[in-house]
């Protein structure tokens, strides 16, 4: 290769998950380089939602304070039936935060990737734009790339945190996305265009309505406010290659409350966004090439956890190289890489499948119509504030041990 030092890991994809696994990585000590092929690094201008699961890693990495400073610590989590606006159930955010020791946040998407971005490039780890990657291979002793230019690079292991459409999982499965003929409207506006809606601003709000959902929340200290508007698309399911638009999505929401009518003017409508899953995956790891975050498990994002679960990724494969790890001698980082990724592997398929097929049926029961939304809705208002019984297993830290398997 014509680059100078070889790197002890190459990360592919400089999303949330590439970003955050680079900085686990040299937060251990190991030189990581790390290549997008856009050519700058950046995120949707959208909100995201991040669970005790991932504050608490944004902790461990002295991360925390800056993200609660540009983010907002919401008081409740609020969900509410979208055609007459009644409230369903709530969680107190507040108390949540007490049990699981971690705040539950929003924060602007692009805010989040500059932080993740900023640390890598303090800790060290070297940030390559506009290089795309298009080969993946084993060699002896590590793992090639090789780009769309010709030009190649190689190190002891290879993560590829590449994205749904990963160019790295085939190596393991012959799969493709599969699709929910839902799509996603998304919308962060200035706080003062929604004042007038009746909107909470400190709280996190779902409407779940008859094949639709629309998600509230503030953005960037109360500044902003962030919507989500998601439907089923009738083209998509007629098999029609132009589905999503933008008369789909008033059509949809017809019928719904006057919170939701209210919030659809303000959507983007000159973009939107197709939802694909994929089946789960039990095998992640080639030889020294391995998958991370959406290239791995590409969820629904019904649960808010894709990009906590590749932040969570990006932890545990760090742990397991730190416990790996002997001194660094010639060229090599010392990582007992066999072991590490086996522990990896060990640890997190299982729960990101259970996460992924959860995501699908919460889908289905937010979803529903006529008599089974009055009985979901008769569950969810009997169901106690304080009951974290479908929480623990996603919200507390077993997601990072091998207890996760029991
Ligand atoms: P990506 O963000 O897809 O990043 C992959 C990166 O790799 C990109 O930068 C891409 O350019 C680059 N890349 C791709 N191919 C190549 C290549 N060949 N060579 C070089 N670079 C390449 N998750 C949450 O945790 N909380 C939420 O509240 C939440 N809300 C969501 C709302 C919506 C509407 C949607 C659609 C998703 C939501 N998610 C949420 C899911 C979350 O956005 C994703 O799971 C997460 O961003 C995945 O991160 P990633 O880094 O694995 O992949």
């Amino acid at each position: 290769t014509d680059t100078p030092r070889r790197p002890d890991v190459l990360v592919v994809g400089g999303g949330i998950g590439g970003l955050s696994a680079a900085l686990a990585l040299t937060l251990q000590g190991l030189r990581v380089r790390l290549y997008e092929q856009a050519p700058e690094f950046g995120e949707v201008g959208a909100g995201l939602q991040l669970a005790p699961n991932c504050t608490r890693i944004l902790h461990e990495y002295g991360l925390l304070d800056e993200v609660v400073r540009l983010g907002v610590l919401p008081e409740h989590m609020i969900m509410k039936d979208a055609l007459d606006a009644s409230e369903l159930t709530r969680v107190d955010l507040k108390d949540l935060e007490r049990r699981y020791g971690f705040p539950y946040l929003v924060i602007h998407r692009s805010d989040l990737h500059g932080v993740l971005l900023r640390g890598c490039e303090r800790t060290g780890g070297e940030l390559v734009t506009g290089t795309r990657c298009v080969t993946y291979e084993n060699i002896e002793g590590g793992a090639r790339v090789t780009f769309a230019d010709g030009r190649s690079d190689e190190a002891e292991v290879i993560l590829a945190a590449d994205g749904l459409h990963s160019v790295a999982r085939p190596l393991l499965v012959d799969d493709e996305p599969v699709n929910s003929a839902y799509v996603a409207y998304r919308g962060a506006v200035p706080i003062e265009q929604v004042r007038a809606n009746d909107v909470h601003e400190k709280d996190v709000v779902l409407y779940v309505g008859p094949h639709c959902h629309f998600v509230q929340y503030p953005l960037r200290g109360g500044r902003m406010f962030n919507q989500v508007a998601v439907f089923r698309s009738p083209k998509a399911l007629a098999g029609q290659d132009d589905w999503g638009t933008p008369d789909e999505l008033d059509r949809a929401f017809e019928g719904t409350c006057g919170p939701v009518q209210k919030g659809l003017p303000l959507m983007w409508r000159d973009r939107w966004w197709r939802m694909f899953d994929r089946e789960p995956l039990m095998k992640w790891v080639a030889g020294r090439i391995a998958l991370l975050g959406d290239a791995a498990h590409p969820p629904l994002q019904y649960m808010a956890q894709g990009a906590v679960m590749a932040v969570e990724d990006g932890w545990v494969l760090a742990q397991h190289v730190g416990a790996q790890r002997a001194k660094r001698s010639g060229q090599g980082s010392g990582v007992g890489w066999e072991t590490a990724l086996a522990a990896y592997e060990a640890v997190r398929p299982e729960h990101c499948r259970r996460v992924v097929l959860t995501a699908r049926s919460w889908g289905e029961l937010w979803h529903q119509s006529g008599t089974k939304r009055e009985q979901r809705n008769a569950v969810l208002r009997a169901r106690d504030t304080y009951d974290y019984s479908f929480m623990d297993w996603v919200y507390g830290p077993t997601a990072l041990t091998p207890s996760a398997l029991c």
